[in-house]
């Protein structure tokens, strides 16, 4: 756990978060400034900055990141309709907060990304 690190701390229940999911690996969270009516964030619970840092180890966790936020999807009513899930990472990619999270966005129509 890094103490400077915001996401570390909601993970570790140090710092205050609307929590939707947390177990010993992932934490799930809603977006303090919501971007869509759904704008919940997963996070691992361990510290990585960046998708740069992830390897084959943490395939599992990965994995386990994005089919939470399926699930949570299905249970906010908006798997059908549709949603959106993000890992902006560095500064090209608009990444904020150095710690891996993704963001589940859902509730309107997002606008149709181009490049
Ligand atoms: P990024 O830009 O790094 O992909 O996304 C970071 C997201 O975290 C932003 O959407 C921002 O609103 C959210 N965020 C930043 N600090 C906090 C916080 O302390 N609590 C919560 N719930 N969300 C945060
Ligand atoms: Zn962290």
């Amino acid at each position: 756990m890094e103490t400077d690190c915001i996401f570390c701390r909601i993970a570790a229940g140090e710092a205050p978060a609307a929590i939707v999911y947390h177990d010993d690996e992932i934490t799930a969270f809603w977006d303090r400034r919501p971007a869509a009516p759904v704008h919940i964030l997963v996070i691992p619970n361990k510290h990585m900055d960046t998708l740069n840092q992830a390897d084959t180890e943490d395939t599992y966790i990965l994995g386990k990141m994005i089919l939470k936020a399926k699930e949570i999807a299905a249970k906010e009513g908006v798997d059908e309709r549709g949603y959106r899930i993000v890992f902006n990472t560095g500064t090209e990619g608009g990444q904020s907060v150095y710690h891996v999270h993704l963001h589940l966005i859902a509730g309107k129509k997002l606008p149709v990304f181009h490049g």
